[in-house]
């Protein structure tokens, strides 16, 4: 730990965040090390420990006594992979930042064409996935649905099969680090800075130990979170709704006035009644809920909390600076 000296011009900052990662630390670092050192000598990994239950921490605090350019940041709590994402680039130094997985589905061998890509002058290299074959058809077709609603409504387009498996170039780095916003969705934040982007495609690896940490649920949030965070049609759309469905309502009515003057009281319709009165409580539960779930963006948003509390810090992460606590 001695041995590093904060004020080390760092060229390349790689940012992991990790949550139960205990079992991939070591496969990963024996595999992105020889990449890093092949690269430039003035590297740094910055784990992002996402409030890990198991030995994640004291894993990366062995690597580090070994390899000084090797630490962390520890959460107080798991805060989510979004969120470690922010605290990893408030903390890393380098002039260029690659963010990745710790399971090994990014191979750390394509952080060399990253590099060459960004010297050639891009601020932001993305790893773009060829087939999402390891998945289920399911997870799949709800991706797609997703990528297509965004493209149509979203403020811009996502790149197709980008993750947040990336370089970005310190220029680009400052930019997101200057976006106040809580409710992080980075992969429209990585489209929306702008600036000179290039895709690199790759083939998706196995999971190299454990689950995914992500549930339906998760996902399901995460995609609903990216399409509020990026687009107002959510809100706009009951306004339409609701007058559609005004105007059908007041023809109806006028219809069943007619039918009463000319053909005399009508008792059935009991069903359509009941059908009816059902079917607008619903529009008016989803449109209140839609509205709901702005009103809460901007509660979280006027709390200002802090995005997170960083609880330790092992190695050279400590000269980081924090936009957390
Ligand atoms: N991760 C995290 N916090 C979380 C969930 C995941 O830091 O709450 C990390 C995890 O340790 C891994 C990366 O984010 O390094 C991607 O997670 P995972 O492999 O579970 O996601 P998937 O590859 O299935 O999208
Ligand atoms: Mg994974």
């Amino acid at each position: 730990m001695e041995l590093f000296r904060p004020c080390d011009p760092i060229d390349l900052s790689v940012v992991i965040p990790v949550y139960n990662e205990s079992a991939n630390v070591g496969p990963l670092l024996a595999r992105l090390l020889p990449v890093l050192e092949r690269i430039t000598p003035a590297f740094e990994v910055v784990f992002v420990n996402d409030g890990s239950h198991d030995a994640t921490a004291a894993v990366i605090a062995e690597h580090n006594a070994r390899e000084p350019r090797i630490g962390a940041v520890c959460f107080s709590r798991n805060f989510g992979k979004e969120v470690a994402i922010a605290a990893g680039l408030d903390h890393a130094r380098g002039r260029a930042v690659v963010l990745m997985d710790a399971d090994l589905q990014h191979p750390p061998e394509l952080i060399e064409t990253f590099v060459a890509r960004w010297r050639e002058g891009n601020v932001m290299v993305y790893a773009q996935r060829l087939d999402r074959s390891g998945e289920s058809a399911l997870r799949r077709s709800f991706a797609q649905l997703f990528y297509r609603l965004f493209a149509q409504f979203g403020e811009m387009p996502l790149p197709e099969g980008a993750g947040d498996f990336r370089l970005i170039d310190r220029k680009g780095v400052e930019v997101l680090r200057a976006l106040p916003e809580r409710a992080r969705f980075s992969k429209g934040l990585y489209s929306w800075i702008g600036f000179r982007s290039v895709g690199v495609p790759y083939a998706v690896e196995a999971r190299h130990q454990g689950e995914t940490k992500w549930s339906f649920r998760k996902l399901f949030r995460f995609a609903f979170d990216g399409i509020t965070s990026f687009s107002t049609v959510p809100l706009r759309v009951w306004t339409y709704l609701g007058g559609t469905i005004a105007t059908l309502a007041l023809l109806a009515a006028l219809y069943f006035v007619g039918e009463y003057l000319f053909r005399g009281p009508n008792v059935p319709g009991y069903a359509s009644l009941i059908v009816s009165v059902m079917f607008f409580s619903g529009v008016q539960l989803m449109s209140l809920g839609i509205i709901g779930e702005y009103i809460g963006r901007i509660f979280a948003e006027v709390k200002r909390r802090p995005l997170y509390v960083v609880a330790e810090r092992i190695g050279p992460a400590a000269a980081g600076q924090s936009g957390g606590v």
